[in-house]
């Protein structure tokens, strides 16, 4: 499905992160990826790489406009182009997770909206002349129901991922014209590294075995399927669109027995 297509995959962490799975998958299908990582996983990022046929690595941290730079300068050198772009990283400050919302600093805030957020924007900006150059292109970002929905502790977190989706709709519309598709992916919880750092997690994931009308939590495999889908053309008259991954969780007003 992705035969010589370009790709380049943000957020990749260890083998339990979302980003690998869609890694796995746009790889399997046939893609060429770059994946970039954050200085401390450099060696398990690279160990990964190698197992993905004719792949690269570069270090990048989003928070920095000059690693943005660079990392789309070789991307242009190495590959000339760029067909999709995947945006599968956020972060908070650990004490905006810990406490309340309504005791957010303003410098949590600030770095959540930033590193979460602000960050697709300022990936979608610097990969749009490569892809342009391709006849148009894929960008793919990573979403939490907790945009719409209160989580208790979730709190910033949300806030950043609300803008994250305003973003993907502003930006569809921007970027449309030149053939450039953007979508979110909101999944279930999954058990990966960020996911930890959330208190009361595995109680989530409990609820979601019971409540959800699949009965089961989310794969990272299953949403790397699902990015398969709006990296391919198959997805060619979608954009702007939050897609949910999430064994049908949304959808379910309450999960006590009524009647
Ligand atoms: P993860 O810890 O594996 O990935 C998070 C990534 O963000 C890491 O690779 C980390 O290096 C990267 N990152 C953080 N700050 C960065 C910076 N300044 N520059 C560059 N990279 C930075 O966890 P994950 O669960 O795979 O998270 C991926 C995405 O999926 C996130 O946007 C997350 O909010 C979203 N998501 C996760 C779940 C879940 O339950 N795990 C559910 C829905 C959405």
């Amino acid at each position: 499905m992705l035969q010589g297509k370009l790709g380049v995959v943000f957020g990749v962490a260890n083998r339990r992160s979302i980003a690998w799975g869609i890694a796995q998958a746009l790889s399997g299908a046939g893609a060429r990826l770059a994946l970039t990582y954050q200085e401390r996983v450099g060696d398990t990022v690279n160990e990964l790489a190698a197992t993905l046929p004719g792949s690269m690595t570069m270090p990048c941290d989003v928070t920095r406009d000059e690693d943005i730079e660079g990392t789309f300068a070789r991307l242009d050198e190495a590959f000339g182009g760029l067909d999709i772009l995947v945006h599968s990283l956020a972060f908070a400050p650990h004490e905006a997770l810990a406490g309340t919302f309504v005791d957010t600093t303003r410098e949590a805030f600030r770095i959540a909206l930033d590193v979460s957020a602000y960050s697709l924007v300022a990936l979608a900006r610097a990969a749009r002349p490569l892809m342009e150059r391709r006849g148009g292109g894929s960008i793919i970002t990573m979403t939490y129901l907790g945009s719409d929905r209160v989580f208790p502790r979730y709190n910033v977190m949300g806030v950043a991922k609300a803008a994250l989706e305003s973003s993907v709709r502003y930006l569809a519309s921007e970027l449309g014209p030149p053939s450039i598709r953007v979508n979110a992916i909101s999944a279930g919880p999954i058990r990966t590294l960020a996911a930890r750092s959330i208190p009361g997690f595995p109680r989530m994931e409990e609820h979601v075995r019971q409540a959800a009308p699949l009965r089961r939590n989310t794969e990272a495999a299953e949403v790397g399927d699902v990015a398969l889908f709006l990296a391919s053309d198959l997805s060619r008259g979608v954009t702007g669109e939050v897609i949910f991954c999430d064994s049908g969780y949304h959808v379910m007003g309450t999960s006590m027995p009524l009647g």
